[in-house]
């Protein structure tokens, strides 16, 4: 007996579109242009690079998005140019306050016994993870040991340890250019330092003004699944104990999939050679209460999977409705088509993308292409 041919072409596993994306901001907010020096600019522009390319390195060996994001995501929190890991901003007592954040569409192939409604984790105010989003990593792997989705402090710290979590002294995030931000923000002398001689490593000031430089990275790997992670220290001069978007399932962060629905659209998907399935991630960056008060990682994705939007169409509409409410920031999105979007609504937001080729692309101001 003949095989029956299908009416429609046969759709690939879904969610698989055998193809890897990596993009990365490190953070948005006013930033003049006047201001750079091309010698500045290089130096953000490599940062951004070495990041992309220590995320691409996983996905094209065909790695977890999860493990390219954190990877990326602990590129940039090692350099003390982004306000993250080291060279944190510092809250209003001048002391660092990490945040962090990684959210999964699916659970990553390599750890099945992670159920799907895991999702992902939140982690505020940290004094000790070196790198914030590693903590994230090993918490969200530990549900046994880790079994909520936020946490905080020292007892995140203590969970992360005896999981291999390397944590550090809270001297290790200072960096000179950062406090004197801090102390004159309070109108302080920015004198005396309180650990002369480390970290004037980056004699420079940063190119960004007040609040930029978190860093963030989304990833699509060949499976299909998108990462979403994201560190933070947050606002300079914040209120000690403040929590921003960063750890906010749903404000800072986001990734979900789910089967296409309506019969119409399907067709037309699988004319197309789409998945039914449709995922996506965000990671946001800027004025964090305002991300907290409309969910706008969380909105990028409904409004796709509500009212059917292309990723582009989505995130541009909820980054134009924090510039509505006063909230400066951007986000960066990608699904599980490969297609990216990093809208915002500010004069710029370091950010970047590498595709297959391995190419990585950066850019800085709001006219820049990426290049
Ligand atoms: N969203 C971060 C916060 O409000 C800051 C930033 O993205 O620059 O804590």
């Amino acid at each position: 007996m003949s095989e029956k041919v299908p009416l429609l072409p046969q759709e690939a596993t879904p969610a698989s579109p055998a193809k890897f994306t990596l993009v990365i901001h490190g953070g948005a907010g006013t930033m003049d242009k006047s201001r750079s020096t091309p010698e500045l600019r290089k130096q953000y522009k490599a940062a951004l690079s070495r990041a992309l390319l220590a995320g691409y390195t996983i996905l094209n060996a065909g790695g977890e998005a999860m493990d390219a994001a954190v990877a990326a995501v602990s590129s940039l929190e090692d350099c003390p140019l982004f306000n993250a890991g080291k060279g944190a901003v510092f809250n209003v007592a001048g002391k660092n306050e990490l945040e962090t954040s990684l959210m999964l569409s699916c659970p990553p192939s390599t750890h099945p016994s992670i159920p799907p409604s895991r999702r992902g984790v939140g982690i505020t105010l940290l004094a000790h993870a070196r790198n914030p989003s590693q903590l994230a990593r090993a918490l969200y792997l530990s549900p046994e040991s880790a079994p909520h989705t936020m946490f905080s402090g020292v007892s995140a710290e203590s969970l992360g340890a005896p999981l291999g979590v390397e944590l550090v002294d809270e001297s290790y995030f200072f960096t000179e250019h950062r406090w004197r931000e801090h102390r004159r923000g309070l109108g302080l002398p920015e004198e005396p330092l309180p650990y002369p001689g480390r970290g004037d490593d980056d004699s420079q000031a940063p190119l960004d003004q007040l609040p930029t430089g978190t860093v963030g990275a989304v990833a699509l790997d060949v499976r299909g699944c998108i990462a979403a992670v994201t560190s933070t220290g947050g606002r300079t001069n914040k209120l000690v104990g403040r929590v921003g978007d960063t750890p906010v399932m749903g404000a800072g962060f986001w990734a979900e999939e789910w089967r296409v629905t309506g019969w119409a659209r399907r067709v037309l998907r699988r004319l197309k050679g789409k998945s039914k399935t449709v995922a996506v991630g965000v990671s946001g960056t800027g004025d964090g209460d305002y991300f907290i008060r409309l969910a706008t990682g969380s909105t990028i994705g409904r409004r796709m999977k509500y009212l059917h939007e292309p990723l582009s169409v989505a995130a541009k509409a909820c980054v134009e409705e924090l510039r509505r409410d006063g909230g400066i920031g951007g986000v960066i999105a990608l699904d599980n088509g490969g297609n990216v979007a990093m809208p915002m609504n500010c004069s710029g937001m370091y950010r970047g993308v590498v595709y297959e080729d391995g190419v990585p692309k950066t850019a800085i101001f709001d006219d820049d292409e990426l290049d």
